[in-house]
């Protein structure tokens, strides 16, 4: 520790990401990426851009790729935020909408990475744990919030909540801002974006990496009503208002627009991860009901941590976080059906031994 650090870098701790392994190959089943490259489309949009737009700034406000969101979602451009994934565009909203005197709610069990934006912030939030069977207690939330935060499926459990809970909460807690982080809702939960236009303490985040196979970009959306959007881009704009290359916009466009592969992609993860709920359970292992492109299971029993290195010595990674409640479970991405297959293999030779 240098004597040079501010008292924010002595005291906080930050988001550990999965590993990216570079010394040997694995499965990698640990961050959620999709197995499948991204869209054929997307690479004609990379090589499509020149050494002369690559000279210049990229478009500051994402004009075109907003458009194309808005027009896909049925809203207007002004109801819509990109940032360099949804990561950033969390990062964003925090400062956008609370002060230190504000209260954030979420549950305890949910995405690792807001609370280290509240801690970044210095926002005070409350942790609503999570009921018995890992679904989000909304009785539990308390009324005076200035914004409730949840991720719709949930990370790392993977269950989804419907939309017409979400309207209830948005209803009444009118002077709430609900935040609903859909990262991975195309894999089998309801977005509220219809909600949009109807409610203004609505606020839906979504992003690229994971339905789209475009991580490796960096792609996140907002959006909301345009008072919402407004402060977002207020934040940006006295930050870095360059955040989405020229690249990365391009891409996202043709990534969005190729619906035909979108739907292919996602219906073959989908297929992928009920043949391998099915093929878990059978092995006599705890399956949460998912909605994402991942499932969270434990080993009724046995400690996570050693089916996890079991994996990992067998070439496959997996995620396990250290959290009371939940250290015994594996969050497992959905792979390709080769993939799958040999997880559910190694799963058997463990189970076995
Ligand atoms: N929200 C949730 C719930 C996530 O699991 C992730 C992925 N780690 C993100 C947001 C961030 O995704 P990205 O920054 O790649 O858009």
């Amino acid at each position: 520790m240098s004597r040079f650090f501010s008292d924010l870098v002595r005291n906080i701790t930050p988001y550990v990401p999965g590993e990216q392994p570079k010394d040997r190959r694995f499965i990698k089943l640990n961050t959620n990426e999709n197995p499948y490259p991204a869209s054929a489309k997307v690479m004609e949009a990379i090589h499509s851009v020149t050494a002369l737009e690559a000279r210049l700034y990229p478009d500051p406000q994402v004009t075109e790729l907003r458009r194309t969101l808005a027009a896909c979602h049925d809203l207007t451009p002004e109801q819509v935020f990109v940032g360099n994934g949804s990561d950033e565009v969390l990062a964003m909203m925090f400062p956008a909408f609370f002060d230190g005197s504000d209260t954030i709610a979420f549950p305890d069990i949910t995405y690792t990475f807001y609370p280290v934006y509240a801690a970044l912030y210095r926002i005070p939030y409350v942790n609503v744990p999570l009921r018995e069977d890992f679904t989000i207690d909304f009785d539990g939330f308390p009324q005076d919030l200035k914004a409730l935060l949840i991720a719709n499926p949930n990370a790392p459990t993977s269950i989804a909540v419907p939309a017409a809970e979400i309207e209830r909460q948005l209803q009444r807690r009118p002077e709430t801002l609900v935040i609903v982080d859909e990262a991975y809702v195309d894999f089998g939960a309801e977005t509220v974006i219809p909600l949009i236009g109807r409610y203004d303490n609505l606020l839906v985040i979504q992003t690229m990496s994971k339905a789209r196979s475009l991580a490796g970009l960096r792609v996140g959306m907002a959006f909301g009503n345009p008072d919402l959007i407004r402060a977002l881009e207020c934040i940006r704009d006295s930050f870095n208002s360059y955040t989405l290359d020229v690249v990365a916009q391009r891409a996202a466009r043709a990534a969005y627009e190729d619906v035909p592969y979108f739907e292919k992609t996602r219906a073959a993860i989908i297929a992928t991860r009920e043949r391998t709920v099915a093929a878990l359970a059978a092995l006599g292992m705890e399956v949460l009901p998912s909605a994402a492109n991942f499932v969270f299971c434990r080993w009724p029993g046995v400690a996570g941590e050693k089916v996890q290195q079991y994996l990992r010595d067998n070439g496959v990674l997996v995620r396990r976080f250290n959290k009371p409640r939940i250290e015994n479970w594996l969050r497992i991405t959905i792979g390709t059906d080769e993939e799958m297959d040999e997880v559910i293999k190694l799963l058997q030779r463990f189970g076995s031994l």
